[in-house]
């Protein structure tokens, strides 16, 4: 996919007046992101419901910017909340998308890895939880992987790709990397971020993966409209 870091991000803040914006594939993918509403919270599998509708999941080491990029592409303030109490992200909430009595996709927000503050025995647990949705929950469509631009990929990152890697490698699960907080980056770092992030998803990508990356900022909106254009072209019935 294209990286929209080096274009004017002031241009999506004030589109120019009488612009039109039916045609504009972004603006239509985010007026879809922005129907998401709060769905359900499960702290076990068995506990979401079996829908028949394309999901989409969110995941990313706690503080990689995962809330603040769902709020940000859904452009609602609290749809996730960046609360740090384990008790409260412990839990998959699973956002419903698309027109109020016909939703077409699910968004689910799955709970950040390695906090140091949760006890061993939970992180354990959770580490099983995320690596058996990833594996066998049925609608999910493609993943969402949020990593700190700074960062790069840690080693969690790398078991979370391990875990669905077969399904990203037979193609039937898509993946977005989203490089977040690239606003800390200047040129030359954000270059050098996207290249250590490409030789990593190399690893992973096969004739049939459908993986992009992308430099991302909330606080400078950029790569907000790629990102949203991308799960929304997931979330589209083949040929649609
Ligand atoms: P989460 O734990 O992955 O949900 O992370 P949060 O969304 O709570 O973000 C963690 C921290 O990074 C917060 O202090 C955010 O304000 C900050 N943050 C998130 N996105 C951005 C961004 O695009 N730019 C900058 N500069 N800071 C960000």
């Amino acid at each position: 996919m294209t990286d929209q870091n080096n274009s004017d991000p002031r241009a999506k803040d004030h589109p120019s007046v009488g612009e039109d914006t039916t045609d504009d594939p972004a603006k239509r993918a985010l007026a879809w992101a922005h129907t998401a509403r709060f769905l359900t919270t499960a702290s076990q599998l068995d506990q979401l419901p079996q829908v028949e509708l394309p999901e989409i999941a969110f995941v990313g080491r706690s503080n990689a910017g995962k809330s603040t990029a769902i709020n940000t592409l859904t452009q609602q303030k609290r749809l996730a909340f960046a609360s740090k109490t384990p008790g409260r992200t412990q839990h998959i909430n699973l956002f419903e998308l698309g027109p109020k009595l016909a939703a077409d996709a699910l968004f689910a927000d799955l709970p950040g890895y390695g906090y140091a503050a949760v006890a061993r025995g939970a992180k354990l647990r959770w580490q099983r939880v995320m690596a058996e949705y990833l594996e066998v929950r049925r609608g999910l469509t493609g993943v969402v992987l949020m990593v700190d631009s700074r960062l790069g990929f840690t080693e969690l990152d790398r078991q979370l790709l391990d875990f669905v890697s077969p399904r990203v490698g037979n193609g039937s699960v898509k993946l977005l990397v989203l490089l977040t907080k690239s606003d800390k980056l200047n040129r030359r770092e954000a270059q050098a971020s996207l290249e250590a992030a490409q030789a990593v998803l190399g690893e992973v990508s096969t004739e049939e993966s459908d993986i992009g990356i992308s430099l991302f900022s909330a606080l400078k909106k950029s790569g907000v409209g790629d990102a949203a254009q991308v799960l929304h072209a997931w979330t589209r019935p083949p040929g649609g």
